[in-house]
């Protein structure tokens, strides 16, 4: 059965009648169908427009679909605003049952149907009856009654390590915000100073003069400095999303375990939802 596997989804905004614009690719980006969605006007402008551009396609974000059918969602820019199922995200896993939404307004849209819309316009048909793995590889469906039980006492560090690295990161960037706004402060304090004690005393031997002008330049030419520094939180953040994505997960069949706290796994998810192995904490 034909399906969405290997594929990309591009979403975004049709910049001339504002519809949802998507571009369905194959996994190198070689387009497959642009298709639009909605009435017109429906989709404002804080989502980003899907369109092609010299350096590739071009999109508010992107659903990337591996060859098992586990859907991964990215944000295209830093500027864009993509929540799913209420939290804002650069990258993450998807379920079927996901909500995303788009953009300052939150345009809302099922990730249900967006695989809908794409499977439409490739002619591939909607995986029928029981079948709720989405059409991808169903090995999965004829063991149903195997209880399979697979250690997951290591997920507690996974959860730790992520929860951590988070709120220190969150700590780390308000260090640097209060860090920054004090140099600013003091930077331009400074200059000002030495632009008074300039304007004050004209009779400056000419050398002073030259060292007192070149002060304040070497000053504000640091603070630019620091401001332009590369601010790598983003990459950092981006590193403990993907580290837990990639370790977050069914130790039997890789499936991720989304957002749930370790200590709530038992209670919410004490066993996997796809291959039904139990979790032994
Ligand atoms: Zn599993």
């Amino acid at each position: 059965m034909a399906t969405l596997a290997n594929k990309r989804i591009y979403i975004g905004r049709n910049s001339n009648d504002n519809r949802l614009h998507l571009i369905v690719t194959n996994s190198d980006d070689s387009e497959l169908k642009n298709v639009q969605f909605g009435n017109p006007n429906s989709v404002n402008n804080t989502v980003s427009r899907t369109q092609k551009s010299d350096n590739g396609i071009i999109s508010h974000c992107r659903i990337e679909i591996d060859k098992d059918g586990n859907m991964r969602i990215k944000n295209m820019k830093d500027r864009n605003i993509t929540y799913v199922d209420g939290d804002q995200i650069m990258e993450r896993y998807l379920e079927e049952t996901s909500l995303l939404e788009l953009g300052k307004d939150r345009y809302k849209i099922a990730v249900n149907t967006i695989l809908k819309i794409a499977r439409k316009a490739l002619g591939i048909a909607e995986p029928g009856g029981n079948n709720v793995n989405n059409g991808y590889a169903n090995q999965d469906n004829h063991n149903h009654q195997s209880h399979i039980r697979i250690p997951a006492r290591h997920l507690e560090r996974v959860w730790n390590d992520y929860h951590d690295g988070l709120i220190e990161l969150k700590k780390k960037n308000k260090r640097t915000q209060t860090n920054r706004m004090m140099l600013m402060m003091f930077g331009s304090g400074f200059g000002s100073l030495i632009v008074g004690l300039l304007t004050s005393y004209q009779a400056l031997e000419p050398g002073l003069v030259a060292v007192f002008t070149a002060l304040p330049s070497l000053v504000i030419g640091m603070i630019i400095f620091w401001i332009m520094a590369k601010d790598d939180s983003i990459e950092e953040e981006d590193r403990i999303n993907n580290t837990f994505n990639r370790d977050y997960v069914c130790p039997h069949c890789g499936k991720p375990l989304g957002r749930i706290a370790y200590e709530l796994l038992p209670s919410q998810m004490p066993q996997c939802t796809k291959c039904k192995a139990e979790f032994e904490f």
